[in-house]
């Protein structure tokens, strides 16, 4: 079963500032809400609790590459073919498991199981409609490379080197098979993934060609067992050189007909994707309607505060456009920025004042056993600059959480600048709220809380992207930063970036945005850097349906405090809020919403 497996690779490869969540789990722990309920319903829980234990054991068996990414090592060996035949096996298993789980009842489990009775419901049915209706296994050629899991296996220092490379020679065995069944499964790509898949299989021979070869000559295997690794090596070069002539020649046949798929991928994929991924009560349509009022709401505010503004920094009058004005004031802010040797320091720096105000302003509890490690991001994940927080593995508990900084260092003086000046001073301190403090570190002690296997490897993204989004708005609200009229402009440009990402999303796969209207929209009404912009245009035609994740969860979450404040009156509390939002881990909001209201 490739549950959302897509999604997930998809947000590891091409998010610029990437969150790789793991909650971290040990044993499982009853819930307050677990004991709270009737004896009857305890029965329920622990079978359900051993189902999805099995379930994951089998998920996990069934996909020993997703496995490794989650640090789970028992397969580690096992390459498995993409045929059609297991297609086949891998759909009937989905089908039979979603069965097995449809014989409990929801309404008689806990608030932790009955939420991972929904997201299994749903990452089930997700997966029975990938391959019988998405099939991107038939049009997405960088849809196969076996490259990062050997590469994985290699730098994971799980076991001794000598037994890794022994599993990676057992592992290599499959690899001629794998890449003639992916032959055998493409039909008619898209011109946009033939390219990346010809770039990426590039960028794994590299692995095939150097790395292990190296590592074998260093290593203490037999002659016996370096000859037999070195002709299974040597196959997998071949096999992945094969299959970049091939793509070569696809592309040059779709130019030639004119005849690949288009990346777009309409109006009723697009629509059912979005619910399988997002798992929302909104439907694509009204998200896209509630961007496109947000994105006037915040034009406006962006004025209001620009006008009030410019005197500060300009003596010269002020330019008819509005937004043109915006965009000034914007570039002089964002030359108050910290220097390229001080940015990790910086972002250090500024963590314990986060802690005291959510503190002082009783916002939510947090845990102070469980400190946040501010680090240099290690050498093996530096592919995209950036910030991210890297949290133990399921498997892993009681490992350290690390908030992994990219320092500068690859940037030449003029980039450099320009990073620097894209997280200025203020865009730095929204960028540890979101990262941080109270957003996706805050959200994942609180979530481990209720340990959930299912959550840890299933959860929301529409949730957890979300909560970081909608904490940087209500700390802002709250008072943080004193209301600084530049602090809230910076959050402005930053919450623009949220919303027309799914102004873009929606509109290149169901509307048919060109690229030029793409760059106007991006560069003219969300104060983007043409690189960014541009970078931006090349991910919303590779992936589809996640870049709309902040905007709806956020959305969601923001309106259902409102809804909340508006029903308690004076008994709303926001810490009692934001604490029992929480404690349902990374659930989708709609289910949230729904215990909360009961
Ligand atoms: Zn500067
Ligand atoms: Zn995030």
């Amino acid at each position: 079963m490739k549950i959302q497996f897509n999604k997930i690779k998809t947000q590891i490869l091409l998010l610029p500032i990437a969150v790789i969540l793991c909650a971290c789990v040990s044993s499982s722990p009853a819930s307050s809400a677990d004991a709270q309920m009737n004896a009857k319903a305890l029965i329920g829980n622990t079978a359900f609790t051993k189902f999805t234990d099995d379930f994951i054991e089998n998920l996990w068996e069934k996909n020993p590459t997703w496995a490794l990414y989650n640090g789970f090592y028992k397969f580690d060996d096992k390459l498995n073919v993409p045929t059609a035949q297991n297609r086949a096996i891998e759909l009937a298993d989905a089908k039979q498991a979603l069965s097995d789980l449809q014989k409990f009842n929801p309404k008689t489990l806990s608030a932790k199981d009955a939420t991972d009775y929904f997201i299994l419901e749903n990452a089930l049915k997700s997966s029975i409609w990938y391959t019988q209706q998405f099939k991107s296994f038939e049009w997405n050629p960088s849809s196969y490379n076996v490259a990062g899991a050997f590469g994985l296996i290699l730098n994971t220092d799980y076991k001794s080197m000598d037994e890794r490379l022994r599993t990676i020679s057992k592992r290599m065995q499959n690899i001629p098979a794998y890449y003639a069944a992916a032959k055998e499964n493409i039909t008619t790509p898209t011109l946009q993934h033939t390219l990346l898949a010809i770039q990426q299989s590039q960028g794994a021979l590299g692995v095939f060609e150097s790395s292990l070869k190296t590592k074998l000559s260093e290593s203490g295997l037999s002659a016996g067992e370096q000859k037999e690794f070195d002709a299974r090596r040597r196959a997998a070069v071949e096999s992945i050189n094969s299959y970049i002539s091939w793509l070569q020649a696809k592309e040059q046949e779709l130019n030639a007909n004119n005849s690949a798929r288009s990346f777009r991928i309409g109006k009723e994929l697009y629509a059912q994707k979005y619910q399988f991924d997002i798992e929302t009560e909104y439907t694509a349509d009204e998200i896209y309607a509630l961007a496109l009022q947000e994105k006037e709401r915040l034009h406006s505010e962006m004025i209001k505060v620009s006008h009030n503004l410019w005197s500060k920094y300009f003596s010269a009058a002020k330019p008819s456009d509005d937004l043109l004005m915006v965009k000034q004031l914007i570039t002089e802010i964002s030359k108050e920025h910290t220097q390229r040797d001080n940015f990790v320091d910086a972002i250090r720096e500024q963590i314990p004042a986060l802690v005291a105000f959510v503190n002082d302003k009783n916002l939510l509890d947090q845990d102070p056993s469980k400190p946040l490690v501010v680090r240099e991001t290690p050498e093996y994940q530096r592919g995209i600059a950036g910030a991210s927080i890297n949290s133990p593995g399921p498997y892993d508990p009681g490992a350290n959480t690390y908030y992994n900084v990219t320092p500068l260092d690859n940037y030449d003086a003029a980039g450099a600048e320009s990073y620097l000046r894209e997280y200025n001073d203020r865009m730095l301190q929204i960028l540890n709220i979101h990262e941080a403090i109270p957003g996706h570190y805050t959200q994942l002690v609180h979530a481990n809380k209720s340990p959930s296997l299912v959550k840890s490897i299933l959860g929301n993204g529409a949730m957890i992207e979300g909560w970081a989004v909608y904490t940087e708005r209500m700390m802002l609200e709250e008072g943080y930063g004193n209301n600084e009229p530049e602090l809230w402009l910076m959050w402005y440009k930053w919450n623009m970036r949220v919303v027309m990402n799914t102004i873009l999303d929606y509109s290149i796969h169901t509307l048919g945005l060109t690229e030029d209207q793409a760059l106007d929209l991006m560069i003219n009404q969300a104060f983007q850097e043409e690189s960014e912009a541009k970078g931006k245009w090349r991910r919303a035609t590779l992936s589809s349906v996640q870049l709309t994740s902040y905007f709806t969860g956020y959305k969601e979450i923001y309106d259902f405090r409102e809804e909340m404040k508006a029903t308690q009156g004076a008994d709303f509390n926001l810490k009692d809020f934001h604490n029992e939002f929480l404690s349902y881990g990374s659930s989708p909001v709609k289910y949230i919403k729904t215990m909360m209201r009961n």
